[in-house]
């Protein structure tokens, strides 16, 4: 499938490393009670380019680039208060030679605060050139809409980058990724049996889902909800992977089930921390020395060591986490994730 007629900046040398992770196989192994245990593998997407790395800088790559073909002086876009979304799309700007301008969602009411560490930190830091807050339940699309006409107004040109740079351009970005590991299977001799990969804007689970269904790569990717249940998220997977499909003329109507995702690890609330995180967290740290975060990757990764305790993979199948990212949040959690402060799940 050929994606260089998609307009694309690079914002990473080469392919992330895709790893075996001998200790945590063994440390998931000895907790799963003499059970079904799987080997644990790991794509290294926290490694990416732009401060530091994860899945948005893939997206941004075509985002970006699109950006610059429209003639856009700054990139608008929209996330939580500890977004890593509004930071990446902060180092792609910064990259290009654009200004940056956030809208930022307190999905929980008082929860930006502008001092604040982890990314809020980076933000400032990076030198974001403004920050809207809005309440939870705000239209984000019309709040990015009103800066891109505050600037309009001043001869500028805003271009908006939708929520976690999910749409069918960003969702380019994991079907590169999809690529990049069907020439690694090859090139480093693994198989895998399935892949496990977080799901919230839906960009990476829709896009790599689209990507292997183009690549005729079939390996059943699993889903683990970062704020919804499959009922919820599933649909938003499924049109996220139709959109890039279209947008690639893969002539291709991609069937309902092939969207597979698991709640449950997400709550009690997006963000908000719980013990399986703390505990995926520690393991992989303490086993690997490999950083998740407390928002996403500690829960996704909660996700498939609660699965493997379930019996849900077979006995040392293949399984390939995708590191996503997100490790400069650990540092507005460093209390929750050292299991120093109370959690209510
Ligand atoms: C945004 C994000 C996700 C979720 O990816 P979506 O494409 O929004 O579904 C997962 N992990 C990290 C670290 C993220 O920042």
């Amino acid at each position: 499938m050929d994606l260089s007629r998609f307009p694309r900046r690079r914002y990473t040398q080469g392919a992330t490393p895709l790893e075996f992770l001998p200790h945590f196989t063994k440390a998931l192994r000895a907790s799963c009670g003499g059970g079904a245990s799987p080997n644990v593998w790991i794509k290294r997407d926290d490694m990416l380019g732009l401060t530091p790395g994860g899945n948005k800088t893939r997206k941004l790559e075509f985002l970006a680039a699109d950006a610059l073909m429209h003639g856009a002086d700054t990139l608008i876009t929209c996330g939580a208060p500890q977004s890593n979304h509004c930071r990446a799309t902060l180092s792609s700007a910064i990259k290009e030679g654009l200004k940056c301008r956030f809208v930022i969602e307190e999905r929980i009411a008082g929860s930006y605060r502008p001092e604040a560490s982890g990314n809020n930190f980076l933000f400032r830091l990076l030198g974001v050139e403004a920050i809207t807050v809005v309440p939870a339940g705000t239209n984000m699309l019309e709040a990015m809409q009103k800066v891109a006409g505050e600037l309009a107004a001043q001869g500028r040109k805003g271009y908006i980058v939708p929520g976690g740079g999910s749409n069918a351009i960003g969702g380019l970005g994991y079907v590169a990724c999809a690529q990049e590991l069907q020439q690694q299977f090859f090139e480093q001799g693994v198989q895998i049996d399935k892949v496990v990969v977080g799901s919230g804007s839906s960009g990476t689970h829709g896009g790599l889902l689209a990507g292997f269904l183009g690549n005729h790569i079939n390996i059943p990717i699993v889903g683990i909800g970062v704020s919804r249940d499959p009922a919820d998220q599933d649909p938003l997977v499924h049109k996220e992977a139709q959109a890039v499909a279209d947008l690639l003329g893969l002539n291709l109507t991609i069937a309902r089930d092939a969207v597979v995702s698991f709640g449950e690890w997400w709550r009690p609330k997006y963000s908000v921390p719980n013990q399986a995180m703390v505990e995926a967290v520690q393991m992989l740290a303490r086993t690997e020395a490999i950083l998740l975060d407390p928002v996403y990757t500690g829960k996704i990764m909660a996700g498939l060591i609660g699965l493997a305790r379930k019996g849900y993979f077979r006995n040392e199948e293949n399984v390939l986490f995708i590191h996503t990212g997100g490790a400069p949040s650990l540092h507005a959690y460093e209390a929750e994730v050292l299991g120093l402060s109370s959690l209510t799940a």
